[in-house]
């Protein structure tokens, strides 16, 4: 169970396989270091490891334990690219950063399977690929398209018809789809605390149990104070994605978080094992409320989809894809256990693009991978480390921007809710032509 958090999202797959991880004591009294990092996810541990490597001084400060929030959580699927197709992550960020961008999120499974293996990380890594099938027409088009733009940058990236879609996935709902072999899957938490472990190795200092409380200048630097304690250096690096609090104002306003759930089946016979995704690839539609799935390595059905805010909601959410499930794949027994449920907050963003920005010198906040962060953040995380010692904007993977709290934000979650509840009928809708 997920310590700490509401029961229908806690009931973790990842929490119960994950071997443990390194100890992260509270922070306690003052200390010093040149970067302070609040938040222990991916984005957060991956720039305390990079920036240790480089022997500059870090602590890291998590309100939980690394891994705690949608890192630990998560589907697993490694996926290259940002949720906007490269020719339009381009377009809104112009030929120099938007081409720099579209390399580091191509390359970022790259960066995660070279940490896994540089660090010895036991977390199940696979790099089987990526597909993301289309369940009808309109998504056939835009993945035909998303496939040329990727081919044009050389990228490894095929177009699967019907047929093998089908035999690819397990599933005949699919009317065809793309399949990146940059992708892959892992344990989440695992990697999470491989990462927490690696960076600690390095140097780095990683408090746990510990809530960045709040922030002043000081001089040219810095505090951050906690509970029993403070921190004070030259640069913050504020990673705390869906669970922004407070902490930097108008932070928490540049993003929406939406729960996204998931739910786990029993380990799957060996004959029904065979006949889903044989090919170990991790797998997202390209719904307009998408559906993941793929198979641990232990053979049960990992499938997730977006939640909802109440626990009434979630737990129907659930309840949902467990049935949905069954439809999919015909080939699963009537009488199927269903181990676990649980879920998270993934920060979703109005341009559907990560952000980095600096809202005052040396305060410095990224974010936002709309679902997409196992690669992404990772990636970002190394991005941060590169600001945090000293490269300059200009030379940077991604451009730093300006702060931009959402007009209305108060209104969004309401809002996104209704806009769910209208997509999930549209997807209903468009699923039962389909079948
Ligand atoms: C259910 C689910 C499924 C997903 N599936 C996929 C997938 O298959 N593939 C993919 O690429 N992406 C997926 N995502 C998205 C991905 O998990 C996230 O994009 C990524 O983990 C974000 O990492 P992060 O480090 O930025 O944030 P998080 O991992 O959310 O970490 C933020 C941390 O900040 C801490 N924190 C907050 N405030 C404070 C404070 N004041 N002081 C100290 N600590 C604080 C929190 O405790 C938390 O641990 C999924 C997300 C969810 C929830």
């Amino acid at each position: 169970m997920i310590e700490d958090e509401r029961p229908p999202l806690a009931d973790s797959l990842w929490t119960a396989t994950a071997p443990a991880g390194p100890a992260c004591p509270p922070l306690e009294g003052e200390v010093e270091a040149e970067v302070v990092i609040v938040g222990g996810g991916y984005t957060g541990l991956s720039a305390a490891l990079h920036l240790a490597e480089r022997k500059v001084s870090v602590v890291l400060l998590e309100a939980r334990e690394p891994g705690w929030g949608a890192s630990g959580r998560n589907g697993g699927q490694v996926i290259p690219g940002f949720k906007e197709d490269p020719d339009e992550v381009e377009r809104i960020m112009g030929p120099t950063f938007g081409r720099r961008a579209v390399r580091l999120s191509a390359a970022a499974p790259d960066l995660v399977f070279d940490l896994v293996a540089r660090h010895g990380i036991a977390c199940d890594a696979v790099r089987a690929g990526w597909i993301q099938p289309a369940p009808d027409e309109a998504g056939v088009r835009l993945q035909r398209a998303r496939v040329r733009q990727w081919e044009r940058r050389g990228a490894p990236v095929e177009w699967l018809d019907r047929g093998a879609v089908s035999i690819a996935l397990g599933t005949g709902l699919y009317e065809g789809g793309l399949l990146d072999r940059r992708g892959g899957s892992l344990q989440p938490l695992a990697y999470a605390r491989g990462l927490a472990a690696a960076a600690i190795r390095a140097g780095a200092r990683i408090h746990g149990r510990t809530t960045a409380r709040r922030l002043e200048r000081v001089g040219a630097g810095w505090r951050v104070a906690t509970g029993r304690g403070a921190v004070r250096a030259r640069t913050v690096l504020v990673c705390t994605n869906g669970y922004t609090d407070g902490l930097v104002g108008g932070l928490a306003q540049a993003l929406v978080p939406v729960t996204s759930v998931q739910v786990a089946s029993a380990p799957l016979s060996d004959n029904v094992r065979r006949s889903i995704l044989p090919g170990g690839e991790a797998a997202s539609d390209t719904r307009r409320l998408l559906v993941y799935f793929r198979l641990d390595p232990a053979g049960r059905l990992v499938i997730g989809g977006r939640g909802a805010y109440g626990e009434r909601g979630i737990r129907a959410a659930q309840a949902r894809l467990r049935r949905l499930a069954q439809r999919m794949f015909p080939q699963l027994p009537d009488d199927l256990r269903w181990e676990r449920a649980w879920g998270g907050f993934v920060a979703l963003t109005e341009d559907h693009l990560p952000f980095l920005v600096e809202p005052e010198p040396g305060l410095v906040a990224a974010g936002g991978y709309n679902g997409r962060g196992v690669a992404m953040a990772t990636a970002m995380g190394r991005v941060l480390a590169d600001k945090a010692s000293g490269v300059p904007d200009a030379e940077l993977d991604f451009p730093v921007t300006r702060l931009r709290p959402m007009p209305l934000h108060a209104l969004r979650r309401p809002v996104i809710a209704l806009a769910v509840a209208v997509k999930a009928v549209q997807d209903r809708l468009g699923l039962r032509l389909a079948s």
